[in-house]
C-alpha cells in the first residue's frame, strides 16, 4: 500500500506537525512525500530520516491555493500510484484535504490520532477533541489527516530520493496581497508548552508577566478568544473551537474561565495547569493542577521559581 504526504514548505522549513504526517505516512506504507515552495537542504535531508523514501519538489506553485494543490495532489496520486493519502491537520491540511477526497472519490479520515487497524479503520477526534470515532474508510483511495501531535516521531535512519515534480496545477483564483509572518520565537502551533492568559489578565499592559514565563519556560504565549476580540493580543494567538487548537505537552492558562469554546481548542494538552482566583471557575475540572490565586502574583513567582530551577541544575 503506497502512500503519498503533501507537506506545505512555504516557509522553507518543515513543521513538526507535517514531519509527524510523514512518519505517520511510512508506518503505513512506502512513503513519497509531495510538496511545493522552497526546502532547505537540511529539511529535505530530515524527511529521509523520519521515513519519506522519495521527495517530489514542485517550485511552480507558490502560493497557499487550495484548488492548485489539490490538483498537484491529484497528479502526484496518478504518477505514484498511491492508494493512501495523509496531510497534517494545519490550515492546509483542512482547505486541502477534503478536495483531494471529492477529486479523487476517495474517503476521508479527519483528524486522526491512530494508524489505521488491520481491518483500515481509522481512530478520530470528533466533537472539537471531546470524543472520538472510529471512521471505516470503503474506498480503494484514503485520505487521512493526522491530528498535531498524535504519535512519536523516531528516525528511521533512512533517506530520500528528490525529484522535480511538474503537473498542471490550474490558474490561481487567488491573489496573495500580504503576508504577515508569526512573530516571536516560539510557534504556538508548534510548540511544546503554552503559556495562555484570559480577561483575568484586565489589560495588555499586563502581558509582560505571561511574556515572562514564557520566556522563562521556552514557551509560546496564547490567548482566549475575547482578549483578541478586544485587541489586547493577536489573532493568531487565539486558541479555541474558533481558534488554533493546540495539544502541547503543558498548557498554563492563566485568568481563563475555561467555557467549553476554550476547552475545544486546547482540551488535547498532555497537562493543564489553571490558574484562577475563582475556585468555582469551570477550568478547575479540566485541570491537572490548579492553583487558586491570583495572576498577578502566581506568574511572577513561578518564573522566579523555574529561575531557580534552571540556575540549579
Ligand atoms: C460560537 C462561539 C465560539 C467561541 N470560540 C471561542 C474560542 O475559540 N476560544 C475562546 O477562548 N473563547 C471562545 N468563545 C468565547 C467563550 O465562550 C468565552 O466567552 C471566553 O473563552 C471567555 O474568555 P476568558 O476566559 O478570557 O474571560 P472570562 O470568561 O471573563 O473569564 C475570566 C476569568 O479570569 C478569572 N480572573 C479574574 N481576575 C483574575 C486574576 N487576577 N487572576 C486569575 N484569574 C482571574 C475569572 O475568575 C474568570 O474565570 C466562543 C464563544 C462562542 C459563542
Amino acid at each position: 500500500m503506497s502512500v503519498l504526504v503533501y507537506i506545505d514548505t512555504l516557509s522553507g522549513e518543515v513543521a513538526k506537525a507535517a514531519m509527524e504526517a510523514v512518519f505517520y505516512g511510512s508506518k503505513i506504507g512506502p512513503t513519497t512525500v509531495l510538496t511545493n515552495g522552497s526546502i532547505s537542504e537540511d529539511s529535505l535531508a530530515s524527511l529521509g530520516e523520519f521515513g519519506a523514501e522519495k521527495v517530489l519538489l514542485n517550485k511552480a506553485v507558490t502560493t497557499n491555493d487550495s484548488s492548485q494543490i489539490t490538483n498537484l495532489v491529484a497528479a502526484a496520486v496518478e504518477s505514484t500510484g498511491a492508494t493512501t493519502i495523509v496531510m497534517p491537520l494545519d490550515l492546509t491540511g483542512r482547505a486541502v484535504a477534503p478536495r483531494v477526497s471529492a477529486k479523487l472519490k476517495a474517503g476521508l479520515a479527519s483528524g486522526a490520532v491512530t494508524l489505521p487497524n488491520a481491518d483500515g479503520t481509522v481512530k478520530v477526534n470528533v466533537f472539537s477533541g471531546k470524543a472520538f470515532g472510529n471512521v471505516a474508510i470503503k474506498t480503494d483511495k484514503k485520505v487521512i489527516t493526522l491530528t498535531p501531535n498524535s504519535l512519536q516521531i523516531e528516525s528511521t535512519g533512512g533517506s530520500a530520493s528528490v525529484e522535480e515534480f511538474n503537473a498542471d496545477a490550474g490558474s490561481s483564483n487567488i491573489t496573495v496581497k500580504e503576508v504577515r509572518k508569526q512573530e516571536g520565537d516560539v510557534l504556538l502551533p508548534e510548540a511544546e508548552i503554552v503559556v495562555s492568559a484570559g480577561r483575568g489578565l484586565k489589560g495588555p499592559e499586563n502581558w509582560g508577566i505571561v511574556e515572562d514565563l514564557a520566556k522563562s519556560l521556552g514557551a509560546a504565549t496564547a490567548c482566549s478568544r475575547p482578549v483578541a476580540d478586544i485587541g489586547w493580543r493577536p489573532h493568531h494567538e487565539h486558541v479555541g473551537q474558533t481558534g488554533v487548537a493546540i495539544r502541547p505537552n503543558l498548557y498554563i492558562a492563566a485568568g481563563i474561565s475555561g467555557a467549553i469554546q476554550h476547552l475545544a481548542g486546547v482540551n488535547g494538552s498532555k497537562v493543564i495547569v489553571v490558574i484562577n482566583t475563582d475556585p468555582e471557575a469551570p477550568f478547575f475540572k479540566a485541570a491537572d493542577y490548579g492553583v487558586v490565586g491570583d495572576a498577578f502574583e502566581v506568574l511572577p513567582k513561578l518564573k522566579e521559581e523555574i529561575e531557580k530551577f534552571k540556575a540549579q541544575n
